[in-house]
């Protein structure tokens, strides 16, 4: 059994939580140590499992509160040599643990699975988090969805997807010409479109849960995002995270 709960998803902070009964890894910490505490004591997710925190990338909605957080905790931070380079010194952590994109790292009973993604940041990864052969995927800040990124979303009983714009809504929104080309490329972020198509086509069949996930503010809303996706909620349960709170724990069967 693994639980899964998105403490913070969207432009202004992610983080996101998977654990079992012994064992807890956190992905990305975008918001201040003190929400992530306090959200997840609004959860029952309890601190003293969380044995790590993998960083995907150095954008500051995905590192901001990892310094304090890995220290109070007392846990490593996991990030690539190059995401390393570019964080800010005073969000940095003290405790780095480097990996290489495409490494398996050992937390506890859990293999976190990581891979090169195409994102504009230095050496962007996402993570697949498997635990006696049920995998949870983190696939959010993703520019173009390319072989690695199907390759382990296919092996996935419980998802965080991005789901960032609505395409219609970027096209007339109010962002200037070049920020509009940024999201919209192939190293910006999957829109809900893409993101449903990727599932459609992609996802395993055993898949139980996706929450969507790093819903732009300006570009999309939620209801849009949730029927984007209508025609797959009959396969499984089909979710959207909400970038002020955590969402619901869910639970994953064992694959
Ligand atoms: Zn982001
Ligand atoms: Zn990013």
């Amino acid at each position: 059994m693994v639980e899964i709960c998105a403490l913070a998803s969207g432009s202004n902070g992610n983080c996101y939580y998977i654990g079992n009964s012994t064992n807890a890894v956190l992905i990305d910490a975008g918001i201040s140590c003190r929400q992530v505490l306090l959200r997840m004591a609004a959860k029952n997710l309890d601190p003293a499992k969380v044995k790590a925190i993998f960083v995907s990338h150095e954008h500051a909605d995905h590192c901001s509160g990892i310094g304090i957080l890995s220290k109070r905790l007392g846990i490593p931070a996991y990030m690539t040599s190059r995401t390393r380079g570019c964080i800010r010194s005073d969000q940095q952590a003290t405790d780095i643990q480097e990996f290489a994109p495409g490494d398996t790292i050992i937390i506890g009973n859990f293999s976190i699975h990581s891979f090169l993604k195409k994102h504009d940041a230095a050496e962007p990864c996402s993570f697949r988090i498997e635990y006696e052969g049920t995998s949870v995927g983190v696939f959010t800040d993703i520019g173009l969805s390319c072989n690695r990124v199907r390759h382990h979303l296919s092996q996935c009983h419980a998802l965080f997807l991005e789901s960032n714009y609505d395409e219609e809504m970027l096209r007339t929104g109010s962002y200037p010409y070049y920020l509009k080309a940024r999201i919209s490329s192939d190293y910006g972020h999957l829109s809900n479109r893409q993101a449903m198509e990727l599932l459609r086509q992609h996802h395993h069949p055993a898949l139980q849960v996706v929450l969507l996930s790093h819903l732009s503010a300006e570009n999309n809303r939620p209801e849009i995002a949730a029927s984007a996706f209508d025609e797959l909620r009959a396969r499984f349960t089909i979710e959207v995270t909400d970038r002020y709170a955590a969402s619901k724990v869910y639970t994953v069967k064992e694959g």
